[in-house]
């Protein structure tokens, strides 16, 4: 059947992934069923194709939640692989139906005469109000000087990095200490490559404590639920279900060689900066004062729970190199795990910060009809999370709702 595309349709979101897909949820349940979603992949591309190849698990989040279902068999925090992921992604769009378009890139969002207009690869559309639901993270930041390093290692952002059998042979550097910093590291380590990682500061979070997983008693102190920002998104933490927490000072006692902050590179050498040990010294904070709140909150609810056990790895940072040469050490492979940069060039609307980011209220713009969904702390610290979307995209579908003239008799 020949590609046919309304050229008005009231609402249109970009974006087929959570975010998107809960918006259409939520606008259906308020009546607003003239809407449309344009995704220029198919539903759940982006874990299918940007996540690494964890053998165990993607994410440590709360359990799977979309508008309409909560999976009960994903207790929090026990994690979801990606493959999970996408096939809960795909058994929601079975079950209801959302009004996709597939294989639909829109290149451009303006504004005139009072609508939207989008133009996509399958032409142009008009409508009185557009959700961006496309994620922030697009474009793999790769600090600049890299391409000074020789073609004979190989470099990747970690969006690529898939397993270790696919690096060459030889020493690893991984640049970032985030969560994929991290878990690539572990993943290299426990393969038997010997890993250099050069830490940023990313606080620690313990894994489990007192008997729960670190997860559940965040979302039971309500942590996830704050407006305002109390923890960092990029704290560091195993993914692995019932193993020894990740620490990075014991992944140092173990041979992976710890650096400072990216400083400089060249064709022959990073450098770092030399605060190594208050890198750390901040991370260890960051992990009891989490512990403290985790204390706090058993002792004034009166839950009983096991007591902590106090166990402290002592790993004398002070001293770590600052500058890795590597011809000396043999390094053959970077990866690079330093984020990624947003990109909504496309929307050609005055409604960005210079850094790129949507300027935005709970996800609405300066400009009526124009929201965004799916952006960290759009209200919450859940908002980029399976439990934050129903909320923030229930919140976005009032508005639109709210802004249909009633019909006249
Ligand atoms: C490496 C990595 C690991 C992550 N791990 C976790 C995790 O463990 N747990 C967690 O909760 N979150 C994690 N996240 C955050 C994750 O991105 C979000 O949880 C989730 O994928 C965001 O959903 P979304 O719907 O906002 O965006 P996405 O899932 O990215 O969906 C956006 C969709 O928009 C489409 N699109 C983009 N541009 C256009 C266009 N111009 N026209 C049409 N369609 C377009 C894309 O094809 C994509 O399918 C991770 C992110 C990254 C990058």
């Amino acid at each position: 059947m020949p590609f046919s595309i309304p050229q008005y349709i009231s609402v249109v979101i970009i974006g087929g992934g959570q975010a998107g897909l809960s918006a259409s949820y939520c606008l259906r349940q308020r009546g607003v069923d003239d809407h449309v979603i344009l995704e220029k992949h198919r539903i759940g591309h982006s874990w299918q194709e940007s996540r690494w190849d964890a053998p165990d698990s993607a994410t440590t989040d709360p359990p799977f939640q979309l508008p309409g279902v909560t999976d009960s068999s994903d207790p929090a925090g026990t994690g979801s692989s990606k493959e999970q992921v996408v096939e809960r992604l795909e058994r929601y769009v079975k079950q209801f139906r959302p009004p996709i378009l597939e294989g639909i890139t829109v290149t451009s969002v303006t504004k005139r005469e009072g609508y939207f207009h989008l133009t996509t690869n399958k032409g142009t559309w008009f409508c009185d109000d557009v959700i961006v639901a496309i994620g922030g993270q697009h474009i793999p930041y790769i600090p600049r000087g890299a391409e000074q390093i020789p073609d004979d290692i190989t470099q990747l952002h970690s969006r690529d990095y898939q397993s270790p059998s696919l690096l060459p042979e030889g020493e690893i550097l991984v640049v970032g200490s985030g969560p994929s910093g991290v878990k690539i590291m572990e993943d290299l380590h426990r393969a038997g490559r010997n890993v250099h990682l050069c830490y940023g500061n990313p606080p620690r979070f313990p894994r489990s404590y007192r008997g729960r997983d670190v997860i559940h008693w965040l979302e039971a102190m309500g942590e996830f639920r704050q407006t305002h920002k109390i923890l960092s998104p990029e704290h560091y933490l195993t993914m692995r279900q019932g193993e020894p927490e990740t620490d990075l000072r014991e992944f140092a006692e173990r041979g992976v060689k710890l650096y400072g902050f990216l400083e400089s590179i060249s064709s022959e050498k990073i450098t770092t900066y030399s605060d190594l040990g208050q890198n750390v010294e901040d991370a260890e904070r960051a992990y009891h004062e989490c512990c403290q709140r985790i204390d706090a909150y058993i002792q004034a609810h009166e839950i009983s729970a096991p007591a902590p056990i106090n166990g402290s790895t002592v790993w004398d940072s002070r001293h770590g190199p600052s500058e890795l040469c590597f011809a000396e050490h043999g390094i053959r492979s970077i990866i690079w795990c330093t984020g990624y940069q947003p990109d909504f060039k496309f929307i050609q609307l005055p409604v960005f910060t210079l850094r790129g980011f949507p300027e935005t209220e709970r996800g609405l713009t300066a400009l009526p009809g124009l929201y965004f969904l799916g952006l960290p702390w759009m209200h919450t610290n859940e908002s980029v999370c399976f439990t934050g979307i129903t909320e923030d995209a229930d919140f976005i579908a009032a508005q639109i709702q709210a802004s249909i003239p009633e019909p006249v008799e």
